[in-house]
């Protein structure tokens, strides 16, 4: 069954002359005037790579502003919050592309992320790692002897006993001293009380727990049939240890994931080649479990062609490009233009192994001739089989060239040599009892926008909570044995390492796809790449929706074509899954839970498709469950201003994922905007990996009762006194996890009503003081979208729940 089998229905709106023009440029436009951008004007928004970029504030009177603003196509962060005196975006930009903001008649606020804070997470990680590589090396010396404190090369660090629902848990976390280097599991060997012999109550193995590279401990549950006293393990060279068994005493009201459930898998940000190592070492533990699935389109690589641009004045620039990538030679490549210091002297080029020397034309009193559509010429024609050379950006380089020292080409890249130059495969690890499509699908995706580095993080908490649970959780295995489960933690690898190494605020992926005579130089390497949820097929740029850009600096380049990118391409692969039902699209930042439809076109504001009420109710009613989970870890609400349709709550997105998944392949298709910022503190960053995951465990939730739920929720309304005189309190109760839309003022109650306590549910929900004699229409739904009475929300129907806000008799 499709989960919905509405959404195959699509509009194609006619393109606009404009964005047809394969020319097209868009443009900072007068945010109270034009949307479709006259053509063949210089564009204001490059990056120029010298300048850093910035998070900042844009103060917008309101929505009509805000399209202006996305109509620039600038580069801007997924938080949009509409205050009292209108609407306040974030955007991603450098002091040029500020200025030409507010030379367009943007107003600028606040600096809330600068290139200094993603420096400073970077050292706090290596230095995470860096600490932990020195506490197993200080381990490591101790086992060998070096010091007195020396007994063994493994330690027990704990050993717990609980119990769960009718089992009983052990759980033990053991670190050994090559732990690091050597991937044995360890073998725990239980007595079955106290005075009994060690081994009498069974084994259990443990496995090794590794993050960004580093082992940090073993660790593992198992079922056991009586309460151990003792435990040993010895290590593969044969040291022994022992340790007493503590019972461990949950925390009350810990969740529905019950008490010994093993979370808090990450201790720093994970670069995509360390979160594909992740899932690669989860699979090979879990075998029957899980494995590695590599998508079927390789990314385009992080890799560049080593690049130069000669000279100051744009019409004397000189840029030069090597022909082969920067780490297959073109790094070696130098340029120089050489005065000869004579007279008359000719324009000539000279090619000794990579190094090109061009030596200047003269004229009769020694000064230099030669203009940069000379040089170019003169590059390609005789040092062509190294580079390729072209006047600045469309210049017709008519300015004469200023003689330059030998310049090294460089790519530009700084990642180390771990990080492979190659065409990047993608991985997605595929997690479930029975792997071969006959089990509902669900899919969990991050870092389509490479800056993000939270969303990834959630997504690999979530693996592994889900595999390190599946034997003595009966939740987890219920999901496990019943869901085909995809997670992809990262699919634009390339702008993820770019992100880490290279320039933090890079979105997009590693593509170049300017032209030289527009901003191909290596001054434009941070303005390049398309907008991976920019991309796809469904209410696209190409169709004619707001929201995304033809020009190929903007943030939010579309790409020459639809699904032009591998990136986009494997998501597609990814979403054709007949069994795949269930879909979060994972980005930061803003706290949001959204779903289609994520695209309108202007003017006017022309929708994508809105889905039925039907649809509706099951996305509400699954978001009070998603949400109340998310709540749980530390009592941060999403909102419900930040709770609805993606063109709602934030801005139009033309071509995003999302709505592919929803129209193209009728899939429940959720989106994240996990946190607060990109790059948080780390306490932070771990608080939002920790919360959201909980969202996308209850999501899997959602996706397995989905299936299997008719029953309708049914709801009260309870009336309590108030300490204000002339007023009650009123709260709503439900009979499952349910959504609650009431009305004060007689209406009949729509998805449009005022939705009650959506985030606080398991809390207990928000109390309501009212007028005493208050009539209170009302009614709930569930996450599949059963409605309370089978009430049809639509303002027409007549059995919603009806109350009065009195006092009861007593
Ligand atoms: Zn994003």
């Amino acid at each position: 069954m499709r989960a919905c089998s509405g959404p195959r229905w699509r509009r194609r709106l006619p393109v606009p002359a404009a964005l047809a023009a394969a020319t097209a440029v868009v443009l900072l436009v007068s945010p109270a005037s034009a949307v479709v951008p006259a053509a063949e004007t210089p564009v204001g928004l490059v990056r120029e790579a010298g300048e850093e970029a910035n998070v900042v504030e844009v103060l917008l009177t309101g929505t009509a502003q805000l399209d202006a603003l996305v109509a620039t196509g600038v580069d801007l962060d997924h938080h949009v919050s509409r205050t009292g005196s209108g609407v306040v975006a974030h955007a991603v930009v450098t002091a040029g592309e500020s200025a030409a903001l507010t030379a367009a008649g943007f107003t600028l606020g606040k600096v809330l992320h600068r290139p200094a804070d993603a420096r400073a997470r970077v050292a706090q990680r290596e230095a995470t790692i860096a600490g932990h590589v020195a506490q197993n090396r200080e381990f490591a010396a101790d086992a060998a002897g070096l010091t007195a404190s020396a007994v063994a090369d493994v330690k027990i660090i704990r050993a717990d006993w609980y119990t769960s629902g009718t089992e009983q848990v052990l759980s033990v976390e053991a670190k050994w001293a090559r732990g690091q280097t050597a991937t044995d599991t360890l073998t725990v060997e239980r007595d079955s009380g106290p005075g009994t012999a060690i081994g009498s109550g069974g084994t259990q193995t443990i496995s090794r727990f590794v993050d960004a590279g580093v082992y940090l401990y073993h660790r593992g549950a198992a079922p056991v049939t009586s309460r151990p006293d003792r435990i040993r393990i010895t290590s593969p060279t044969g040291d022994v240890t022992v340790a007493k068994v503590r019972e461990w005493l949950p925390t009350p009201g810990s969740g529905p994931e019950g008490p010994g459930y093993q979370k808090d898998f990450v201790t720093s940000y994970l670069t995509p080649t360390e979160l594909y190592a992740r899932i690669r070492q989860l699979a090979a533990q879990f075998p029957r479990l899980a494995q590695v699935v590599e998508l079927p389109h390789r990314t385009n690589g992080y890799r560049r062609h080593a690049q130069a641009v000669l000279g100051a004045a744009a019409d004397s620039r000189v840029a030069v490009d090597s022909l082969a990538w920067g780490h297959q030679g073109g790094n070696d490549v130098s340029v120089e233009l050489a005065d000869p210091g004579a007279a008359d002297s000719p324009l000539s080029v000279t090619v000794t192994g990579p190094a090109v020397r061009v030596t200047l034309g003269t004229d009769a009193t020694g000064g230099v001739t030669s203009t940069a559509a000379q040089v170019v010429a003169a590059l390609n024609a005789e040092a062509g089989t190294l580079l390729r050379a072209y006047a600045y950006r469309g210049s017709p380089g008519t300015g004469v060239v200023a003689p330059a020292a030998r310049t090294p080409l460089s790519d530009g890249l700084s990642a180390p040599a771990s990080v492979s130059r190659d065409p990047h495969p993608v991985y997605a690890i595929r997690i479930g009892k029975h792997r071969d499509g006959s089990k509902l699908g669900v899919l969990a995706y991050a870092q389509e926008h490479a800056r993000e580095w939270v969303p990834p993080l959630v997504t690999v908490e979530t693996a592994e909570r889900l595999l390190r649970n599946y034997a003595t959780d009966r939740q987890t295995r219920e999901l496990l044995d019943n869901l085909d489960i995809w997670i992809a933690p990262s699919v634009n690898p390339d702008g993820g390492h770019y992100s880490f190494y290279d320039f933090n605020s890079q979105r997009k992926n590693m593509t170049n796809h300017c032209p030289t005579t527009r901003a191909a130089d290596f001054l434009a390497r941070n303005s390049w790449g398309v907008d991976n949820n920019r991309n796809y097929s469904e209410y696209s740029l190409f169709d004619g929706y707001s929201g995304a850009s033809a020009s190929c600096t903007s943030g939010t380049y579309a790409g020459p074509g639809e699904l032009s990118e591998p990136e986009n391409r494997n998501l597609d692969w990814l979403a054709a899954r007949p069994n795949v039902k269930f879909s979060m699209n994972l980005h930061s930042s803003g706290n949001y839970f959204m779903w289609s439809p994520g695209a309108y076109a202007l003017p006017g504001r022309v929708s994508a498709p809105r889905p039925t009420l039907a649809q509706e109710a099951a996305f509400w009613g699954a978001s009070s469950r998603i949400l109340a989970a998310i709540k749980r870890h530390r009592n941060m609400a999403v909102t419900p201003a930040r709770t609805g349709p993606i063109s709602d709550v934030l801005y139009s997105a033309a071509g995003n994922s999302g709505d592919m998944l929803w129209y193209k392949y009728g899939i429940y298709a959720w989106n994240f905007e996990v946190g607060t910022s990109f790059q948080p503190e780390w306490d932070e960053a771990h608080s939002e990996a920790m919360e959201f995951a909980n969202g996308l465990v209850e999501m899997l939730r959602v996706a397995r009762d989905f299936a299997k739920d008719r029953t309708r929720p049914r709801s009260s309304l309870t009336v309590a006194p108030s300490a204000t005189p002339g007023m009650v309190d009123v709260t709503f109760s439900t009979s499952e996890p349910a959504a609650v839309f009431y009305t004060l003022d007689r209406a009949a109650p729509t998805y449009a009503s005022t939705l009650y306590g959506s985030a606080g549910i398991r809390e207990g929900g928000e109390t309501l003081t009212v007028a005493a004699g208050t009539r209170v229409h009302w009614f709930s739904v569930d996450s599949a979208g059963n409605v309370e009475n089978n009430y049809r929300p639509d303002g027409n129907g007549r059995n919603y729940r009806k109350g009065t806000a009195v006092l009861p008799r007593r």
